[in-house]
């Protein structure tokens, strides 16, 4: 037997219930690990809410996670009991104190980095990489805009155009989070509380806008996104923190300057482990480098048992960087 979170009904945070459960054995191809600690992402409050539907009751949570190696599947050879390992998937049940991986959703841990700044970085720390390095390829001196930079996966993007040479403008929702990511490195910050954005991208690019815009808050900053982007400009929707954007009209694109979108997901960049290998080393060696730093306020760091918490904290706006659990 061991504890997770797990839910039986979507809902608000209230619906995670701290339990027990039947351990299974490690399938051929999986790997058992024992969770030290646990990434929060935004995507686990689709999930529990059902914006994301499951379609089976009772679910585990959580997707991410850095550990020790407790026994592997039968097939396993890459990985053995002892190592220090750090992964991400799709599939749910990561808000656990043991959880059984796919062994090919897992990587080797640098001994470097520390099991709290693997979990706070690898979902988040991938997404940076595909989405900077791949959706579309950010250039040295290029401005871009960067909604809710002192967010998890914010505040990793904010050092990774620094260390690009890149110029970040990132959105935030107070003065205090705009000094936040500043200092992780954003060129420029726009408090979208109190200002316009598109017209605060126009001056700060001499009128000239920006080529690309990641958009992770989704139908709130829709419309000032398009705005801020220049003609034939790539706006890369990534997710949905202030609902989905739904019901457009294409036409927009072609009003708005000929305008491109994507909406893609970590899941559809990082398919198979070459992939998982090469975005990976790009990132640790970041953070062997210190270009990425980690730091996880006291404050974010939850007890595993208490995930509501972690989840109303989290959807308050109140936190900045990653979040985590801790069994
Ligand atoms: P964050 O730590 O960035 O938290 C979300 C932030 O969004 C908040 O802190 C807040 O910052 C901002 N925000 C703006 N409007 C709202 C709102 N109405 N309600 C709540 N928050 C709001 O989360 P993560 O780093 O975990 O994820 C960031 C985003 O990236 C999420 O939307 C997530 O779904 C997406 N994502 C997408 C992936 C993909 O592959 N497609 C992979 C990973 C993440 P502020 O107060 O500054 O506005």
């Amino acid at each position: 037997m061991a504890k997770r979170i797990q839910f039986n009904q979507h809902g608000g945070p209230d619906v995670l219930q701290w339990v027990d459960f039947e351990l299974a054995d490690p399938a051929e191809h999986e790997v058992q690990v024992e969770n030290k600690a646990i990434g929060i992402n935004y995507i686990d409050t689709y999930v529990r809410s059902g914006l994301y539907p499951q379609s089976s009751f009772p679910s585990g949570l959580g997707t991410e996670a850095a550990g020790v190696v407790k026994r592997v599947g039968s097939a396993v050879t890459r990985f053995k009991a002892g190592d220090r390992v750090v992964y991400c998937q799709a599939a749910l049940g990561a808000y656990s104190e043991v959880h059984n991986v796919a062994e090919d959703r897992l990587v080797i841990l640098p001994d470097s980095i520390s099991f709290e700044q693997g979990a706070a970085s690898f979902l988040k720390g991938l997404t940076v990489q595909y989405l900077l390095r791949q959706t579309y390829k950010v250039k040295a001196d290029e401005i871009f805009l960067f909604h809710a930079a002192a967010g998890g996966v914010g505040l990793i993007a904010c050092q990774w155009a620094k260390a690009l040479g890149a110029h970040l403008i990132g959105t935030v929702g107070s003065a205090e989070k705009a000094k936040i990511a500043k200092d992780a490195g954003a060129w420029a910050t726009i408090n979208y509380r109190e200002e316009n954005i598109a017209k605060r991208v126009s001056e700060l690019t001499h009128g000239e806008k920006v080529a690309v815009v990641y958009d992770s808050v989704g139908k709130d900053t829709w419309e000032p996104s398009l705005d801020s982007l220049r003609r034939h400009g790539l706006m890369v929707s990534f997710g949905n923190a202030s609902g989905p954007v739904t019901g457009i009209d294409l036409g927009i694109l072609n009003k708005k300057g000929s305008l491109f979108v994507t909406r893609p997901s970590l899941f559809g960049y990082i398919t198979n482990r070459e992939e998982l290998d090469a975005a990976s080393n790009e990132l640790f060696s970041l953070i062997a480098s210190r270009a990425i730093q980690l730091n996880v306020p006291e404050q974010q760091k939850f007890a595993l048992s208490d995930a509501v918490r972690a989840h109303q904290v989290l959807e308050s706006r109140a936190t900045q960087g990653s979040s985590l659990l801790i069994p």
